[in-house]
C-alpha cells in the first residue's frame, strides 16, 4: 500500500509539525517548500496524497492542482490561510477533494486526510489506472500527462494489455487480437512492436515501466510491480 504523502507548505515549522503527526498516524510524509519542485516530485514519486498550501514561493497552489488535474486524480487537500478563500477556491473547480483552513489542528488535518484517502480508495474501480489515459476515437494515448504517438498496432496493444493489468498473454493471444483477419505474421512481429511500445513510453517516462514480458509464455501490463 501506498502511503506516501507530499506536503507543500512553505513555513518550516508548520510542516515538520504536520509531518511529525503524520508520520504518527503511520503514514511516510515528504515536505517540499518550493512551488516550483512539486511537479516534478508528483511525476516520479506518485504520493498517495497532496496536502498543497495555496500561497508558496514559486509557483501557487491554484495552479499547481490545475497542473496536477492535467495527469493525475491524486486526492489533493488545500491548505489556505483565510477561510474566505474556500469559496474562491470552490468556485474554480480546481478538482482538489477537500479544503482545510489555517490555523487548523494537526489532529484535524490527519483526520481529514484518511477521510479523504478512504473516500479515493472506495471510488476507484479496480484495476483501472489513473496514469493512463487511452482516447479510442482519435487513438491518442497519455501517460503520466505525457502524449505517446503510438502506431494503431501498438495502441491496440496497450489498450489490450492495460484492459486487464497483471494477467499474462500468449503471444498468440496477442497476434489473435491485432490481426483478427488470421493474417499470417510471425511470432516476432508482436516481440517488435512490443519492443517499440516500451521504447517510446521510456522516452516519455522513463521510470514507468509497465508492460512485463514473461519469460517464455508473453507480456503482461502491470504499473504495480
Ligand atoms: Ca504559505
Amino acid at each position: 500500500m501506498n502511503n506516501s504523502l507530499l506536503i507543500v507548505e512553505d513555513e518550516p515549522k508548520l510542516a515538520k509539525l504536520l509531518s511529525n503527526y503524520l508520520r504518527q498516524a503511520g503514514y511516510e510524509p515528504v515536505c517540499l517548500e518550493n512551488g516550483l519542485d512539486v511537479l516534478p516530485h508528483v511525476r516520479v514519486e506518485m504520493p498517495a496524497l497532496i496536502l498543497l498550501d495555496l500561497m508558496l514561493p514559486g509557483r501557487d497552489g491554484v495552479d499547481i492542482c490545475k497542473d496536477i488535474r492535467s495527469f493525475s486524480t491524486v486526492p489533493i487537500i488545500m491548505v489556505t490561510a483565510r477561510i474566505e478563500e474556500i469559496d474562491r477556491l470552490l468556485g474554480l473547480e480546481l478538482g482538489a477533494d477537500d479544503y482545510i483552513c489555517k490555523p487548523f489542528s494537526p489532529r484535524e488535518v490527519v483526520a481529514r486526510v484518511k477521510a479523504v484517502l478512504r473516500r479515493s480508495t472506495e471510488q476507484k474501480p479496480p484495476g483501472v489506472p489513473p496514469l493512463l489515459q487511452l482516447d479510442e476515437d482519435r487513438l491518442q494515448v497519455t501517460l503520466r500527462g505525457h502524449e505517446l504517438e503510438l502506431t494503431v498496432v501498438e495502441f491496440k496493444l496497450l489498450e489490450f494489455l492495460s484492459a486487464t493489468p497483471g494477467r499474462i498473454y500468449g503471444r498468440n493471444q496477442l497476434m489473435d487480437h491485432i490481426y483478427p483477419d488470421q493474417r499470417i505474421v510471425s511470432d516476432r512481429t508482436i516481440d517488435s512492436h512490443i519492443k517499440n511500445l516500451r521504447k517510446k513510453i521510456a522516452g516519455v517516462s522513463p521510470d514507468a515501466e509497465i508492460i512485463h514480458s514473461v519469460y517464455g509464455v508473453g507480456y503482461k501490463y502491470d504499473p504495480q510491480s
